[in-house]
C-alpha cells in the first residue's frame, strides 16, 4: 500500500513540471519563457525572439536582462514585465518554493539553502526527493564541501538509483 502511495501521480512529481533547468541545471518548476528583444535605428528595426525552458531563478535573470536591454526602445519592456511577473507566481505546491534555496545553492551557501531545502521537505508527503537531494548535493559542491557532496550524492541515488540527472552528473565527473 505504501509503495502505491508513493508510486501515485499526486505524490511523485510529475515530468511535465518539475524537473531540471536547461540554464542551471537543478531541479524545479520549469516553463517556457520567451526571450524577446525589439531594437529600432532611425528608420530600420528588428526584433529577436526565443524560448527557453527555464527555473524561476534564471526566468528572472532572464526577466531583468531582458528590461535592460528593451529599455532604449521601450517596445519589449511589456515582455521582461511579464517574465518577472510569471516567474513570481509560485501558488503553494511546496517544490514551487524551490527557487530561494537554489539560489543559495548556486552561491555556494549550502548551510542556508540546506535549511531552505529541508523546509520544503517537510511539506512533502514523501521522504528523500532525488531531485532535492541533487540540489542539495549541488550546493555542497559549489561551496566546496566535498565530502557533503559526495553524500548527498549517495543519498540522491539511494531514493532513486536510476535519477537520470545525478546518474549523468557522477558520468560527467567520472
Ligand atoms: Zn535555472
Amino acid at each position: 500500500m505504501a509503495y502505491a502511495t508513493y508510486a501515485s501521480a499526486s505524490v511523485v512529481t510529475s515530468g511535465d513540471t518539475h524537473h531540471h533547468c536547461e540554464e542551471c541545471g537543478l531541479f524545479g518548476r520549469i516553463r517556457p519563457f520567451t526571450e524577446f528583444y525589439f531594437y529600432f535605428f532611425i528608420v530600420l528595426y528588428a526584433f529577436t525572439n526565443s524560448r527557453a525552458y527555464l527555473c524561476d531563478n534564471c526566468a528572472t535573470s532572464l526577466g531583468w536582462r531582458m528590461l535592460r536591454k528593451n529599455l532604449l526602445c521601450l517596445v519589449g519592456v511589456p515582455f521582461a514585465v511579464w517574465v518577472l511577473i510569471k516567474a513570481k507566481i509560485r501558488g503553494s505546491e511546496p517544490l514551487n518554493s524551490l527557487p530561494p534555496g537554489n539560489a543559495l545553492a548556486l552561491k555556494g551557501d549550502f548551510r542556508n539553502a540546506t535549511a531552505e531545502y529541508e523546509r520544503i521537505e517537510r511539506r512533502l508527503p514523501y521522504a528523500n526527493h532525488p531531485g532535492i537531494l541533487f540540489n542539495r548535493a549541488r550546493a555542497h559542491g559549489y561551496g566546496d564541501d566535498g565530502d557533503g557532496m559526495e553524500e548527498l550524492i549517495d543519498s540522491s541515488l539511494a531514493a532513486c538509483s536510476n535519477y537520470l540527472p545525478t546518474v549523468q552528473w557522477m558520468r560527467e565527473d567520472a
